[in-house]
């Protein structure tokens, strides 16, 4: 028997990354997982079957966030898988995990605009409006967790337009978490450090070495290692903690 037998659970952004691993997470303590993407449709191909390899259920769900009509496309997209594989629209688990860097990150004093929109159209409006709208759909005693990023708790002038969003993510977790408790669905934030996602600087070893001296354990993280993070806080077993700041960054902070 799973921990989560029984549950459905939303991942955005589980095409790849530490998305992927949180699905395959979930899935593997028995939920259907909804694997979220926007672009990439065979890498969302690839995690459901993944987790199908393993025994788990999955299906994929299309919705570029930031665009006009975001959330509306996902929860259509949401609730049809739901209803086929699961007979009705009950969404225990939301894992708000997809979000946008700006790649080389920006100097302060370059950034535009246009960078301040999107990434805050990606990373906080998205993420608020899609927790309102699953709020319809959560049961008592439901799940929310969002990832934001160690970057919120230190001072990494490239990354300042980034952090603010992802502080603006984990204002989300606090508010709603008081908001909600009264129906026992608690709401949390955890916190990535450097973790690999497949991408090509993951591929550079003296780019790898210079970040892996940021943990204290001299090393980059696995998205397993968060996403183990991110099934507990899904589970029963974490029905006490609401509203809380979790560091999964291998001890990125400790200074
Ligand atoms: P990733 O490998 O870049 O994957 C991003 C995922 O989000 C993909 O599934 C992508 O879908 C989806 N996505 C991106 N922009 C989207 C948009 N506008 N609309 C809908 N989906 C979108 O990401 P990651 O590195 O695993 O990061 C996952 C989360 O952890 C993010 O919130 C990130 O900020 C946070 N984080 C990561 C690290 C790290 O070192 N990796 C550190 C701290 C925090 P497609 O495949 O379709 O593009």
């Amino acid at each position: 028997m799973g921990k989560l037998n029984g549950k459905t659970a939303l991942v955005t952004g589980s095409s790849r990354g530490i998305g992927r691993a949180i699905a395959a997470g979930l899935a593997r303590e028995g939920a259907l997982v909804a694997v979220h993407y926007a672009h990439n449709e065979r890498a969302a191909q690839e995690t459901v079957e993944l987790i199908e390899k393993d025994g788990g259920q999955a299906f994929t769900v299309q919705a570029p966030l930031g665009a006009v009509g975001d959330v509306d496309q996902l929860f259509q997209g949401l609730e049809a898988g739901l209803k086929k594989h699961a007979g009705n629209t009950v969404l225990d688990i939301l894992v708000n995990n997809a979000g946008e860097t700006l790649p080389a990150g920006a100097a302060p004093e370059d950034l535009s605009p246009e960078q301040f929109d999107r990434l805050f159209a990606v990373n906080a409006k998205a993420p608020l409006f899609i927790t309102q709208r699953a709020l319809g759909l959560l049961p008592d005693g439901g799940r929310v967790i969002n990832i934001s990023s160690g970057t919120t708790r230190t001072a990494i002038p490239s990354q300042t337009l980034y952090a603010m969003t992802k502080g603006a993510l984990e204002q989300l977790s606090r508010g709603f978490a008081r908001h909600l408790a009264p129906r026992g669905i608690t709401i949390n934030t955890v916190a990535p450090g450097i973790t690999d996602n497949g991408s090509e600087i993951f591929k550079m070893p003296e780019v790898v070495e210079q970040m892996s001296q940021l943990s204290a354990f001299k090393r980059i993280g696995e998205p397993k290692e968060v996403a183990d993070v991110v099934v507990f806080l899904a589970t029963d077993e974490s029905r006490w903690i609401t509203g809380a700041f979790i560091d999964a960054t291998g001890g990125s902070l400790l200074g």
